[in-house]
């Protein structure tokens, strides 16, 4: 095991939808097309879909995309702000009634590093009501583990744009070759290396489907955490399963 003394290794980031859990296909996805049948809006993703439409970060933003390809022009203001805050109350309930589960040894990952005094913070441009609600039912206790959160709301420009990685790196007050980012799509990792750190990706169900040529930046490919995850691209690991080991060898790898 490479120990805390050889590994500069001192905080990881976590990207919150796609990597802390499955949020985007079986929580965002539903919460959206309630919201439009509710406001009888003729709008229905499919898993699939809805994949094509991540590739407008933010809500609102893909709300106001959709409405201006559907009616050929733009939505007003009010109307999106209705939208996104039904949107809003139906994620925080299915999030709240269970639908969603943190991905595999992701809780596992936050313990050990915690108990290895490893800072840590979630880095996410969805916003806060999103997160709290996931991390209240899906974290419990654990969330004690995370001393930060830059959520949407902190930020002016979203992921891929680096500052919401920038303002935490700043209020953690560390160096960038101190922390990793964990992010599952393309645009969160252009988000980290643009602010200098080192990402890991841990693949998600639509994070899976982008060209692994997405991910030549990252430190490592992974799928999932723990001892059944795998490394799909990049070093070996020194130790068995993809855990805390796996990331203090990749940010001792960096310097
Ligand atoms: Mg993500």
């Amino acid at each position: 095991m490479v120990s805390l003394v050889s590994s500069p290794l001192r905080a990881i980031l976590w990207d919150v939808d796609g990597t802390l859990a499955e949020t985007e296909r079986d929580g965002h996805r539903i919460a959206f097309n309630t919201a439009f049948r509710e406001a009888s809006i003729a709008l229905h993703w499919d898993a699939e879909e809805y994949g094509n439409r991540l590739a407008i970060t933010g809500g609102k933003e893909r709300i106001a995309a959709a409405l201006q390809q559907l009616r050929g022009i733009a939505p007003d203001r009010a109307e999106l702000e209705r939208l996104q805050a039904a949107k809003q109350l139906h994620y925080s309930a299915l999030v709240e009634a269970g639908a969603i589960q943190l991905k595999p040894g992701v809780a596992a990952m936050i313990a050990a590093a915690n108990a290895a005094g490893l800072r840590q913070a979630l880095v996410t441009t969805s916003g806060r009501s999103a997160v709290t609600a996931l991390v209240r039912r899906c974290l419990g206790s654990l969330a004690e583990a995370l001393e930060l959160w830059v959520c949407g709301e902190d930020v002016a420009r979203k992921k891929p744009d680096p500052q919401a990685y920038l303002l935490a790196m700043e209020r953690l007050a560390l160096p960038p070759a101190a922390a990793l980012a964990i992010e599952d799509t393309g645009n969160g990792l252009q988000a980290a290396t643009a602010a200098g750190l080192g990402c890991v990706i841990s693949l998600s169900h639509y994070g899976g489907s982008e060209s692994m040529q997405r991910y030549d930046s990252a430190l490592a490919v992974v799928q999932g955490f723990g001892p059944g995850a795998q490394v799909i691209r990049g070093p070996a690991c020194a130790a068995a399963g993809v855990g805390l080991a796996y990331l203090q060898q990749l940010a001792a790898g960096r310097g």
